[in-house]
């Protein structure tokens, strides 16, 4: 039986393995495997520059920064399996954790899953997904035929402008579909988005449907003001309108909010049930940053710490 299984390979799954490794405790993750159909080391691997990572005065990419988490967790002593948890049984200690055919007991849990970008319905986007239509810039956007072509972005927060940001080096121009008047990213972002001369901003504004036989070749844009609709011919449509938490797999048996969120006892990583802990952004909505999120997998390795101390 294990100590401490951790489920996920993000920055809050590697702090917690880093930690629980330092305490002897001997900790195996499960990194997934494209679970939620992101790379193992998380939501980091879709992106290039991080600059807001204290320790990398001149910016880390994020896929480099994953790999060096990863790294530092196996030379402190975690075993790191790349299996996607299907299902756990919290119902009984030890708590049962299911990984295609393999079957985990642990004494405790740290669930660090993280979340998945969003997808929105709409008119012929399932026949015309990743025929054009995707949500990762960073991973799609540098393909043949995305370059020197009109391209569309769908959302307003930090992911959109970044994503945005990040495809005017290949395409001809981006069109920012944004829904509201006003932009959700941060200051400096917003900034960037105003001032980038390839970045056309469509405000009030909605994609109902996408085009394109074989191929995206367009969409239809409402402006939900005026109820006006037309045609912007691009090549690609990007999805960067959030991200849900990957919790499914728990399939009810933890206490969640009404989005899904892992609920934790604030101020610590603690869930309803005594033994399991949650980290990073599968139960944090709000500031869901690479530093928030290893700053609480760090505060659920001494949790773990603490209630086995306490369990004897
Ligand atoms: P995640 O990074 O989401 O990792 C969770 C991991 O768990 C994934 O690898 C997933 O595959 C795995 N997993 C999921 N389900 C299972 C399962 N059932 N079994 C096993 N494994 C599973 N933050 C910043 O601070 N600076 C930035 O510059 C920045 N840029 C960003 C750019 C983009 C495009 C995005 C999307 C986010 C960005 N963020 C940034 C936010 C940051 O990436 C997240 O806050 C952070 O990655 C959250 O870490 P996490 O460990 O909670 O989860
Ligand atoms: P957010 O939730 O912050 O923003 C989502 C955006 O998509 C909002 O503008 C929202 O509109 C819009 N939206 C949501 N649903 C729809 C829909 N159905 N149709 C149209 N538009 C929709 O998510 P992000 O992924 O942008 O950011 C998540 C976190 O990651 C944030 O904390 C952010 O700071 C962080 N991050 C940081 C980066 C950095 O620091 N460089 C880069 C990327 C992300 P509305 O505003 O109207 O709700």
């Amino acid at each position: 039986m294990e100590n401490v299984i951790i489920i996920g390979s993000g920055p809050a799954g590697h702090t917690a393995a880093i930690y629980t490794s330092r305490a002897n405790l001997n900790p195996l993750m499960l990194e997934g495997m494209f679970a939620g159909g992101v790379a193992a080391g998380g939501q980091l691997t879709t992106t290039t520059e991080i600059e807001n990572f204290p320790g990398f005065p001149e910016g880390i990419s994020g896929p480099e920064l994953m790999q060096t988490m990863r790294e530092q967790s196996v030379k402190c002593g975690c075993r790191i399996e790349t299996l996607t948890v299907d299902k756990v049984d919290f119902s009984a200690h030890p708590f049962k954790i299911f990984a295609g055919s393999q079957m985990y007991e642990s004494k405790t849990v740290i669930i660090a899953t993280g979340a998945t970008a969003k997808k929105i319905e709409i008119q012929n986007g399932d026949r015309l997904w990743q025929r054009g239509i995707s949500a990762c810039a960073v991973c799609d956007g540098a393909l043949p035929c995305f370059r020197n072509k009109p391209l569309i972005v769908i959302g307003g927060g930090d992911s959109a402008v970044e994503e945005a940001t990040y495809l005017t080096k290949f395409a001809a121009k981006v069109y920012l579909v944004v829904r509201r008047d006003v932009l959700r990213a941060s200051q400096v972002m917003r900034q960037r988005a105003l001032a980038n001369p390839k970045i056309e901003i469509l405000w009030n504004s909605n994609v109902t449907e996408a085009l394109g036989e074989k191929m995206f070749s367009g969409a239809v844009i409402l402006n939900n003001q005026t109820q006006a609709t037309r045609i912007v011919d691009a090549s690609g449509l990007f999805f960067a309108i959030g991200h849900a938490p990957n919790t499914a797999f728990l399939n009810g048996q933890l206490k969640t909010d009404e989005t899904g969120y892992i609920m934790t006892l604030p101020g610590t990583t603690q869930t309803n049930l005594p033994g399991v802990f949650a980290c990073g952004d599968v139960q944090d909505k709000k500031y869901r940053q690479a530093i928030t999120a290893a700053g609480s997998g760090c505060m659920a390795a001494l949790n773990v710490e603490q209630y086995l101390h306490e369990i004897g």
